[in-house]
C-alpha cells in the first residue's frame, strides 16, 4: 500500500545500518533521540471538520482512482466519508497503486489537507488499508529527526524498541526531583517518545514540557558533574608558587611602560598574581574585548614568574600574531634582561634548533610562538606559566600539551587562557563552570569608537574611490576579503581558492587606481610563507604600507594603532564575532575611525540582522549576547570549541534556569550522594561527552 514501509524493510535494503547514519548506537541514543513533532492520530476527523494545513487522519472509502496524464503524471483518488469528499494526489507512485485504490476499499489516511478547486485535498497522504473498525492508536505519534533512507517507521520501531531493554533507573534523589518539579526519567522518557493523547503538544513541540525539561536537566547536571569533577581533581594537583618580588621584573616593567594600566587591567594583574602564588596550577581565563589591552596583563603575569626563576610560554594561533606578541613583549621585557625566544612553524631548522636550545637550557625565560611551542621536541628548564591567546582557537588537547610540558616533579605549570570573544554569563558558565575568569570591561581612555557603515556591493566603485582619498590624505587602512570556507567534505585545495583570488584581484585594482601610489598597497594572505607575513605586517605597521589588502588572517590581535580605516567585502558571509574581531583592527589609536561593510545580495535574515547589529554596537558583549540569539552557542565558540557541541538537548538561550539548577544539584549530588552523581555521569558518558577532557 502507498506510504509506510514494513518496519525493517529500510534496514534490509540500506547500504549502512540506518542508526549509524543518525550517529546511534547504543540504547541510550536511541532514548535520547527525542521527537521533533508529533501527529495526532488517535482520533479519527470527519472530511467535513478538516482544517487547513492541520494534519489529520481521516476514515474513508475509495469512490474511485484514476491516473491522468495530461502534463505531469498524477495519480487522483477520490474518497468519501459520511460527511464529505477528499481528493488523494500522488506525483510519485506505481503502476500498481491503481489497483490498490480500488472502488470500495476502506482506507485510514492521514495527511495536511490543503484547499483545492472542488473542496480539501491532500497530497502524498500515508494511507493503509484499514476498516473503520480497525483500532486506533491510543498515543500520539513521534515523528523524529532524520535522514535520507530512515524510515519514521523503522525509527519508531528501532526507539520503542530500545525503551524495552533501556535501564532507566532514577539515581537522582526523590527530594531533588521534588524540589525542582521533575518527573522521574524513565517516566519522562516514554512521555516524550509515546505521549498520551491529552497531552499538550505545544508544550511538548516548544521543548517546555516538564518531561522535556527533565531530560535537560539531566544533560546539564552531567556536564556540571563533570566540571566539578575536574575542578576537584585539579585542586589535588602541584604547581610552584611564584611569588612576586620586590624590585623584581614585572615592577620594573610597570614602571617602564608608556602608559598606566587602566583599573581593570590592574585588578586582573592582581587576580592573577594571587593565583600564581598558589601551590594549585591557575586555571584562568582572562576576557576582555578586542583592544582593551590583554597582552600587558599577560607580560605582567609573565614578569612575575620570571621573578620567581621560572620560565614562561606563550603561545597564539597564528604567525602574525606570535610574531606581534614577540615584537612587543621583547620590547618591553629585553630592555629588563628577560632572554626571549621564539618558535614558530617554517622556521629553519637551525634557527629552531638554537631557539629550542635556549628554552632547555633556560636561557630564554619567555618562549614565544605558534602551535611550534607544543611540539614533542620542545622542552622547558622550568616551566612555570603557559599562556594561551585567542584560547578558542585551539582545541582542547592543544592546551593541554602546553601544559604538560611542565610536568617535572610532578608539578604543573599555571594556566592563564586569553580570549577576546566575549562570553556571556550563561554560556562561561555552561563551557567554563571549571575556570576561573577575569574581565577587563573597559577599553583604556582615549579609544575612539568606530563609526559603522554599511554599503551594497553595488557601491563597491565608489567606496573604492573614497578609500584611495582618505589613503592619499595620509589614513592607514584594511581592506579585507571574504574567507570562503570550502565544503566541510571537499578537498581543501582549488575550492580555497577563490578567496586568494578575490584578494589578489582586489589588490591589483587597488594598486591600479592608486596610480603612482600603487606601491603603498600591501597584500597579506594565509598561504605566504612566514616570513613574507612578518615582512608586510612590518612595512604596514611602520607606515610604508598604508593599504593592505588582506584575508582574514589579520582577525585576531593584530595591532597597529595607526590604520584607521577598516572595509570588509562581502560582510554577509561573515559571523558576527568575525566582523566584530575584524573591526577592532581599527579604533586602536587617537584618530577617529571607521568601518565599511559591503554586503551583495540576497541577504539572509540573520545576514540582515548581523549587519544591523554591527552597525548599532561596538559593544563585544552586547554583540556576543546578540550572536548567542542568532546563532546559538557552537558558533558562537567556533567549531574547535568543545564542552558545547556535547549539548544536544539543553538550548542555553532557553535553559539558562535550569543551568543555574543544575550547577547546585551537581555541587549538592556531588558531596551528599557520590555514588548517584558518578552514575548518572557514566550514563551520559556514554552518549559521546567529552567535557571531561576540557
Ligand atoms: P587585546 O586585548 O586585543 O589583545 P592589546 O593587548 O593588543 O589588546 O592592546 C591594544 C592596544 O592598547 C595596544 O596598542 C596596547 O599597547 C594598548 N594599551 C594596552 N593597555 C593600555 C593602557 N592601559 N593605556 C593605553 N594603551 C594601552
Ligand atoms: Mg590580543
Amino acid at each position: 500500500m502507498a506510504g509506510v514501509p514494513a518496519p525493517g524493510a529500510a534496514a534490509a535494503a540500506a547500504p549502512t545500518a540506518p542508526g549509524e547514519r543518525l550517529g546511534l548506537r547504543s540504547d541510550w541514543d536511541y532514548a535520547l533521540h527525542l521527537p521533533l513533532h508529533y501527529v495526532d492520530e488517535t482520533r479519527v476527523t470527519p472530511i467535513a471538520e478538516l482544517r487547513e494545513s492541520r494534519v489529520a487522519v481521516v476514515q474513508a472509502r475509495v469512490l474511485q482512482a484514476e491516473l491522468m496524464t495530461a502534463r505531469r503524471r498524477v495519480l487522483r483518488v477520490v474518497v468519501e466519508d459520511d460527511s464529505a469528499r477528499l481528493e488523494l494526489r500522488f506525483f510519485h507512485f506505481y503502476p500498481s497503486w491503481t489497483r490498490q485504490y480500488a472502488a470500495g476499499r476502506a482506507l485510514r489516511i492521514r495527511g495536511e489537507p490543503r484547499r483545492g478547486l472542488f473542496g480539501f485535498e491532500m497530497v502524498h497522504p500515508v494511507c493503509h488499508a484499514l476498516g473503520p473498525d480497525a483500532p486506533l492508536p491510543d498515543r500520539l505519534t513521534p515523528v523524529y529527526p532524520s535522514a535520507a533512507g530512515v524510515s519514521q517507521a523503522w525509527l519508531r520501531k528501532a526507539v520503542a524498541a530500545a525503551l524495552r531493554r533501556l535501564d532507566a533507573r532514577e539515581w537522582l534523589p526523590q527530594t531533588l526531583l521534588a524540589r525542582l518539579q521533575l518527573p522521574p526519567l524513565g517516566q519522562a522518557l516514554q512521555l516524550l517518545h509515546a505521549p498520551p493523547p491529552d497531552v499538550e503538544i505545544e508544550q511538548l513541540e516548544d521543548r517546555r514540557h516538564p518531561a522535556w525539561r527533565r531530560v535537560k536537566f539531566d544533560e546539564l547536571l552531567a556536564q556540571q558533574l563533570a566540571q566539578q569533577l575536574a575542578r576537584a581533581r585539579r585542586a589535588e594537583q602541584r604547581a610552584w608558587p611564584l611569588p612576586a618580588r620586590d624590585g623584581g621584573v614585572a615592577q620594573r616593567l610597570l614602571r617602564t611602560l608608556p602608559f598606566a594600566l587602566t583599573p581593570d587591567q590592574a585588578a586582573c594583574v592582581a587576580e592573577i598574581g594571587v593565583d600564581l602564588q598558589r601551590e594549585q596550577p591557575m586555571h584562568r581565563l582572562l576576557q576582555g574585548d578586542v583592544g582593551s589591552g590583554k597582552t600587558v596583563v599577560a607580560a605582567l603575569a609573565a614578569a612575575q614568574a620570571i621573578d620567581s626563576g621560572m620560565q614562561c610560554a606563550l603561545m597564539a594561533p597564528t604567525d602574525i600574531l606570535a610574531a606581534q606578541h614577540l615584537r612587543r613583549l621583547a620590547e618591553w621585557l629585553q630592555p629588563l634582561g628577560v632572554g626571549v625566544a621564539w618558535l614558530r612553524g617554517g622556521q629553519s631548522r637551525r634557527e629552531r634548533e638554537a631557539e629550542m636550545a635556549r628554552a632547555a637550557s633556560g636561557e630564554a625565560s619567555l618562549v614565544v610562538g605558534t602551535h611550534a611551542v607544543i611540539q614533542d621536541k620542545v622542552q622547558f628548564a622550568r616551566l612555570g606559566l603557559a599562556v594561551v591567546d585567542e584560547q578558542h582557537r585551539f582545541g582542547v588537547a592543544q592546551r593541554l600539551s602546553l601544559r604538560a610540558k611542565g610536568a617535572g616533579e610532578q608539578r604543573q605549570p599555571h594556566l592563564l587562557m586569553m580570549t577576546a570573544t566575549p562570553i556571556p554569563r550563561t554560556l562561561a558558565m555552561a563551557v567554563f563552570g571549571d575556570l576561573d575568569i577575569s574581565t577587563i570591561a573597559h577599553a583604556p581612555p582615549g579609544r575612539q569608537p568606530v563609526r559603522t557603515r554599511v554599503f551594497s556591493e553595488q557601491r563597491r566603485d565608489s567606496v573604492m574611490h573614497r578609500v584611495r582619498e582618505l589613503v592619499l590624505a595620509g589614513r592607514q587602512a584594511y581592506w579585507v576579503c571574504p574567507l570562503i570556507e570550502p565544503a566541510a567534505d571537499s578537498p581543501p585545495g582549488p575550492k580555497a581558492q577563490p578567496e586568494l583570488r578575490d584578494a589578489l584581484a582586489t589588490h591589483a585594482e587597488l594598486q591600479a587606481l592608486l596610480g603612482e601610489h600603487g606601491d603603498c598597497v600591501g597584500l597579506l594572505h594565509g598561504r605566504m610563507p612566514a616570513a613574507r607575513k612578518a615582512e608586510v605586517m612590518a612595512a604596514f605597521a611602520a607606515g610604508e604600507l598604508r593599504l593592505l589588502v588582506a584575508t582574514t588572517v589579520i582577525e585576531v590581535g593584530v595591532d597597529v594603532p595607526t590604520a584607521s580605516l577598516m572595509v570588509i567585502e562581502h560582510a554577509e558571509r561573515f559571523g558576527l564575532s568575525q566582523l566584530h574581531q575584524l573591526r577592532g583592527r581599527v579604533g586602536r589609536g587617537h584618530d577617529a575611525a571607521q568601518c565599511l561593510l559591503l554586503f551583495s545580495e540576497p541577504l539572509s535574515a540573520t545576514a540582515r540582522a548581523r549587519l544591523r547589529a554591527m552597525h548599532d554596537t561596538g559593544d563585544g558583549f552586547v554583540l556576543a549576547q546578540k550572536d548567542l540569539e542568532l546563532r546559538g552557542p557552537g558558533e558562537l565558540l567556533g567549531q574547535r570549541q568543545s564542552g558545547l557541541q556535547g549539548l544536544r538537548h539543553a538550548d542555553l538561550r532557553d535553559d539558562a534556569d535550569l543551568l543555574e539548577l543544575a550547577r547546585g544539584a551537581a555541587a549538592e549530588l556531588l558531596r551528599e550522594q557520590p555514588q548517584a552523581a558518578r552514575a548518572h555521569l557514566q550514563r551520559w558518558l556514554g552518549g559521546g561527552m567529552d567535557w571531561l577532557a576540557a
